[in-house]
């Protein structure tokens, strides 16, 4: 291995990095992790700390599950690729659909389409949603509406819906036709209203009002995260996804849940629409679909898309990748939703996310710098001001505290004003403990 500086040099050389400026590589040089066993990660010098970011929101079985290692590496041996654009196909793949669709089955998911990813999937979504219309005769249905703060990955379509400025500004202009609403924050929202029941229907009523101003049959479809994660885990009231389903079907808007983090078990059940006790008619998958262990997503239709696409007026699916479907990423599905379900992730994820969320609110009776604590399921935030009163945002201090709890053994992910955690979902009590220890040691450093 290359020790420390040689790699941290090459790194602000050669290696531009997602969201991360690359002239600040130097001064702000990224943590090199070499290693990783369990739910733990261990650096080039060779730190070791319990990983509460679970690789991206991604890693749900941790970094040690050989199911998914072996199976990996038997299909690399057996057929390491075959595509599956018209006319051909693999056997993995098509196992993989008849899962995805037994699992999704109660969110009426029946149909899968495989992408590379979450960015893939939601632009994937968002070109069938059109399709749909088009095929139905009301090609005029062509705009999106989405949540601020909202995340939906960096193709142009998802950069379009994105609900954040900053991933939007360097690329404008975006796609025409995407228009915002805003989320139901309740620590800060423009209507200054922190009930969640209440905030809810006001957010509800701005969405009616956008579709309306819009004129419904200019809309093609709305797209939520049923927990928003990038925005800083943000959890609706649970009368809010069905009010936007109702909303939806008044307008004929279809309704595409971005499951790429709720997907799989992370708010407490096997999706975050189903946790709402939604059923919508696209759902976009990826990360923990493979755990992270192989670049991969999908997004599932219901039987409204599948009679207009299968029906006689329907058409070709002009949309797809190479790897859509790759037989490894398959297979690496197959074994990990084996194990996801083997093992009742959401099960834990309910469980251990209540235990994290009642440990991270204790540290806010002690701990002035924390605003807000926010969770659901085993996702949670804490959002870091400089005074409480005022609610002042505080980056730098989120970033500080980021740094000595990171010494003190946890890896938390610092995004803006908040310390966000979505750790991997066999994370046992004594992991939580952790979490939650090195948390108060790192508040505690910097005060
Ligand atoms: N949608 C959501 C809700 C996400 O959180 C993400 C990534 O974090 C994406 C889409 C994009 O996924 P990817 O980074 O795999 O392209």
């Amino acid at each position: 291995m290359r020790d420390n500086n040689f790699l941290t040099e090459m790194n602000a050389r050669h290696l531009w990095h997602p969201m991360a400026h690359p002239g600040e590589m130097q001064a702000n040089p990224p943590k090199i992790i070499i290693g990783a066993d369990g739910v733990s990660i261990t650096d080039l010098e060779g730190h070791t700390t319990i990983d509460a970011v679970g690789g991206l929101w991604n890693v749900n079985l941790g970094y040690s599950c050989q199911p998914i290692k072996d199976a990996i590496a038997a299909q690399l041996t057996r057929l390491p690729y075959y595509s599956a654009f018209k006319g051909t196909t693999n056997d993995a793949a098509i196992e993989l659909s008849v899962r995805l669709a037994g699992m999704f089955g109660p969110d009426g998911m029946t149909r899968a389409f495989f992408t590379s990813g979450g960015s893939d999937s939601v632009d994937t979504a968002l070109k069938l949603a059109r399709q749909y219309h088009r095929l139905r005769g009301e090609a005029s249905r062509t705009k999106f509406i989405a949540l601020r703060k909202g995340y939906h990955g960096t193709h142009w379509g998802g950069a379009s819906v994105n609900g954040n400025p900053a991933f939007r500004e360097p690329y404008e202009p975006l796609l025409p036709g995407c228009f915002h609403v805003p989320a139901p924050y309740a620590y800060r929202n423009p209507f200054d209203e922190s009930d969640p029941e209440r905030l809810a229907a006001l957010c509800l009523s701005a969405l009616e009002a956008e579709i309306e101003m819009q004129v419904p049959s200019t809309v093609a479809a709305f797209i939520m995260e049923p927990v928003l994660g990038a925005g800083g885990v943000i959890a609706p009231h649970p009368s809010f996804m069905p009010g936007v389903r109702d909303i939806c079907d008044r307008h004929g808007v279809l309704l595409i849940a971005d499951e790429v983090i709720t997907g799989f078990g992370r708010t407490g059940d096997v999706s975050g629409a189903r946790h709402w006790g939604v059923k919508p008619d696209l759902m976009c998958l990826a990360k923990a679909m493979t755990s992270g262990y192989f670049p991969m997503g999908a997004v599932m239709a219901n039987d409204r898309l599948a009679e207009v696409f299968e029906g006689d007026g329907g058409a070709m699916i002009g949309t797809g990748y190479t790897y859509s479907g790759h037989p490894v990423g398959c297979a690496a599905a197959l074994a990990c939703l084996d194990e996801t379900e083997r093992l009742t992730l959401w099960d834990k994820a309910a469980y251990q996310g209540a235990r994290l969320k009642a440990g991270l609110q204790d540290l806010a009776t002690r701990h002035d710098a924390i605003g807000d604590v926010r969770g659901e399921g085993l996702m949670c935030a804490l959002e870091i001001v400089s005074d409480r009163q005022a609610k002042t945002m505080d980056p730098a201090r989120a970033g500080r505290i980021f740094e000595t709890t990171y010494k003190a053994g946890a890896m938390v992910r610092w995004s803006g004003t908040n310390l966000v955690m979505s750790p991997p979902l066999i994370l046992t009590d004594a992991d939580c403990d952790r979490i939650v220890s090195a948390l108060d040691e790192g508040l505690g450093a910097v005060g």
